[in-house]
């Protein structure tokens, strides 16, 4: 058996490689892999993926593996199924989980809204030796830096700039990554021992939202929606997106509710419960100083247990930035007696200060 790996961001355009792709496609005991196929978006989470592989097999779905989607199948203006080679498949509802660079979102012209520009650019990779006692994370000037235990025993390091920034930043990855990190005196130390084990990856993501259906089509996860992952929402928002998705196609199918009305009900849950930490997640990924009222908001943190497990449990996607900017909760951590004597009123000066988005102004579709 041979082994073919081929590699070609836009192989339709070259002849030369259409003509090898052609000699050798159905030769007996060959076998052609095209990694742009197989990982158009270049993000593999070998681990992760293995367990969902796994978990939707057990669940009862149908798992093709390297199987590419290269083309949806649209009749009267609706989609009803999927190219695949000369393959075709048909399907009441095609629903495109392909990721930030979904062919499906493409091919169906899906509408964008409330986008945010790349903000910061992060690179990490992997070491040994260098234990850490869960996630830690550390501000400086215009730099981020994020350190967690990974599986195998590996730490990710991840440090970020501004993506204004990132051309600076590309030009000698390994020394301003390590500068990065001598920011903070502390992680010196435990640098000493620790060893990197696999290249910088690096990038930087825009945010967008994307009208998730129309006629014979949905989209979830990265399709949909996608935020800065300064925060690290996107499989979880992800998850929560397919539940929802999954939701509404039985509300349609089972006659509870029309198509259109079952999955705009849909978006509109999903807008709802991401926006609010779609726009804190982008105030940190500029990686500027937080605004004044924030500031006071962490000083008035300070010290108290239960406000910092409150804001960090908003990081971490756990509790909504609603409930934990809410005025109620804001009162009580700014009533504490840290709280300098003669500041003002701090609700009004919190929820005026773009800390929490408008939630009314999310858009429709
Ligand atoms: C640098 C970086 C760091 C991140 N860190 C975190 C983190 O720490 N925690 C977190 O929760 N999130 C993180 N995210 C976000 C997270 O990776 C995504 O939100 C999540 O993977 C989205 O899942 P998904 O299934 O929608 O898309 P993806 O994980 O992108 O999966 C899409 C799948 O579709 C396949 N595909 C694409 N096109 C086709 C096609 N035409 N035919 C067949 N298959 C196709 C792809 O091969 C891929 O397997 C990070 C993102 C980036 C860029």
């Amino acid at each position: 058996m041979l082994l073919l790996v081929f590699a070609h961001p836009y192989p339709d355009r070259s002849r030369a490689n259409q003509a090898l792709l052609e000699a050798v496609r159905g030769l007996a005991g060959v076998e052609v892999r095209s990694l742009y196929d197989l990982y158009p978006g270049f993000d593999i989470d070998a681990v992760l993926d293995a367990i969902l592989v796994e978990a939707a097999a057990t669940a009862g779905a149908e798992v093709r593996e390297n199987f590419n989607v290269n083309g949806l199948v649209v009749e009267n203006g609706a989609v009803v199924g999927i190219r695949h080679g000369d393959t075709v498949e048909r399907a009441r509802i095609v629903i495109g989980a392909d990721g930030r660079t979904s062919h499906v979102a493409r091919a169906v012209e899906a509408q964008e809204y409330n986008t945010k520009p790349r903000l910061q650019y992060g690179f990490y990779s992997y070491f040994s030796n260098l234990p850490v006692d869960g996630m830690e994370t550390y501000i400086r000037p215009n730099r981020w830096l994020g350190f967690a235990p990974t599986n195998d025993g590996l730490t990710i390091i991840v440090a970020s700039w501004p993506y204004a920034e990132a051309q600076a930043y590309k030009a000698n990855v390994e020394a301003n990554f390590l500068a990065t990190l001598r920011l903070v005196p502390s992680i010196a130390s435990r640098l000493e021992g620790a060893r990197r084990e696999a290249p910088f990856l690096g990038g930087a993501v825009r945010g967008y939202f994307r009208k998730p259906f129309g006629p014979g089509w949905a989209l979830i996860g990265d399709a949909g929606y996608n935020t800065d992952p300064i925060t690290a929402q996107g499989i979880t928002d992800a998850f929560h997106d397919a539940e929802r998705c999954a939701d509404a196609i039985e509300a349609w199918l089972s006659g509870a509710k029309p198509n259109d009305e079952a999955m705009a009900d849909w978006q509109q849950e999903r807008d709802a419960a991401v926006m609010p930490m779609y726009e804190v997640t982008s105030q940190i990924a500029t990686l500027e100083p937080p605004p004044p009222e924030m500031r006071e908001l962490h000083a008035a943190m300070h010290g108290n247990q239960e406000a910092m497990d409150g804001f960090a449990s908003v990081i971490s996607g756990a509790v909504s930035p609603v409930d934990f900017f809410s005025e109620e909760n804001l009162g009580r951590i700014f009533a504490e007696p840290r709280q300098p004597v003669g500041q003002p009123p701090l609700v009004e000066r919190a929820t005026s200060s773009g800390l929490l988005p408008e939630l009314e102004s999310i858009p429709g579709t």
